[in-house]
């Protein structure tokens, strides 16, 4: 395992020596958020705090150009059309630096999307192959971060290149994978003091809550499909806003659509949100999620019932199940109304497992039933 040290003070200057090679991504405040900006040399990066968005923009920019395209009319047989497309630009190498754990995993996720159904996304290919993640080890649980439910933990290297683990003056750079080693190579070695440091903090480091057993999340949901008072319940406060899946690594949903100018245009993709009553709108004037309720539904199932189903022999969480949910806790801490995703799973089980108590009475002279917490 190649482990360096780089010192907090030396991040600019190892953050421009890549700036040759890659376009850099580095987190700086502004204001109260943590923002992606493109690196320029009077920058200090800042690693203190995850960043407010996810790494998702490196590998699916909110909006990209797919192709570009030109018509012309057959002067002499005007009921013939040429077209022309022209190919966009290949993408950058980039190097992201300063996503945490739960966002790197957000990788792996995505290409389960992207390069694992049958077809294989070439834009999103073109972004994997270019893009280098330098992610930061978290030293706490912020009260919105749940990643240990959904299979991840404060050092998972899971999706990064280069794992920085901080410690006293700066970080032990960790490589994760042989692009990884090159980026660090020409830091200095990790010294056997700092190694001992972040050893004796990893050993003192309280454990964290035990996470909920989730697995019969999956038939729990189904279950509790077609209970539309309890969605509505759930969904009471949501603005339709969208910032929840805007800013999740794992959410992948886009729009295409052209923009024409005369004989030539181009063809764009975008994010979109299915918590928008727009998103599933058809042409018929038809919405088969016509309320906040079975958006939010959606949502919810999409990231714990939906993809386990889809995936399941993918690499398993504590439950047995791999979700399409990273434990980032954005949504919960971004969304204006904290509407909170763990909460809407607990409930779930809970209001199956109260279903299933009231089926089946107690037999007298049986054990009295101890409430799960
Ligand atoms: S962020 Fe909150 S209010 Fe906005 S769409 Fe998501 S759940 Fe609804
Ligand atoms: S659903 Fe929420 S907690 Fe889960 S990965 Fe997306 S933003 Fe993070």
């Amino acid at each position: 395992m190649v482990e360096r040290f780089l010192a907090e003070a030396d991040l600019p200057a190892v953050a421009a020596a890549w700036a040759r090679e890659y376009r850099v991504l580095a987190p700086v405040r502004e204001g109260a958020a943590v923002v992606y900006r493109v690196f320029s040399a009077d920058m200090h990066p800042f690693l203190g705090r995850p960043p407010s968005s996810s790494a998702k923009e490196a590998l699916l920019p909110q909006t990209e150009n797919l192709f570009s395209y030109k018509y012309r009319k057959d002067q002499t047989d005007l009921t013939r059309t040429e077209v022309f497309l022209s190919e966009p630009v290949p993408p950058e190498p980039t190097l992201i630096l300063g996503p945490r754990p739960c966002d790197a995993r957000g990788r792996h996720l995505l290409d389960r999307v992207f390069l694992e159904r049958g077809v294989i996304d070439p834009q999103y290919t073109a972004h994997r192959a270019a893009t280098l993640f330098v992610s930061v080890a978290c030293t706490r649980m912020e009260n919105t971060c749940f990643c240990h439910w959904t299979g991840g933990a404060m050092d998972d290297e899971t999706g990064s290149d280069v794992l920085l683990h901080p410690v006293t003056g700066g970080f032990v750079a960790r490589a994760v994978t042989l692009a990884g080693e090159k980026l660090i190579a020409s830091l200095p070695e990790a010294s056997a003091s700092v190694l001992e440091e972040l050893a004796a903090r990893k050993q003192s480091t309280p454990p964290l809550e035990p996470a909920p057993d989730l697995t019969g999340i999956a038939e729990a949901f189904l279950a509790k499909f077609e209970d539309l008072d309890f969605w509505t319940d759930q969904s009471a406060r949501c603005l339709s806003c969208g910032v929840c899946t805007y800013l999740c690594p794992t959410c992948s949903c886009f729009n295409i659509t052209d923009e024409n100018s005369g004989m030539a245009g181009r063809r764009l993709r975008t994010w979109d949100t299915c918590m928008s009553a727009l998103y599933s709108l058809e042409g018929s004037g038809h919405n088969p999620r016509p309320s906040r309720a079975h958006r939010l539904r959606n949502r919810v199932g999409h990231k714990f019932c939906y993809h386990p189903r889809e995936f399941p022999d993918a690499a398993p969480s504590p439950s047995g199940l791999e979700f399409s949910c990273t434990g980032c806790g954005r949504c919960i801490k971004s969304c204006p109304v904290a509407v909170d995703i763990r909460s809407i799973v607990l409930d779930v089980l809970a209001a199956v497992a109260d279903k299933a108590a009231e089926k089946t009475p107690e037999q007298p002279g049986q054990p009295e039933k101890v409430e799960a917490k």
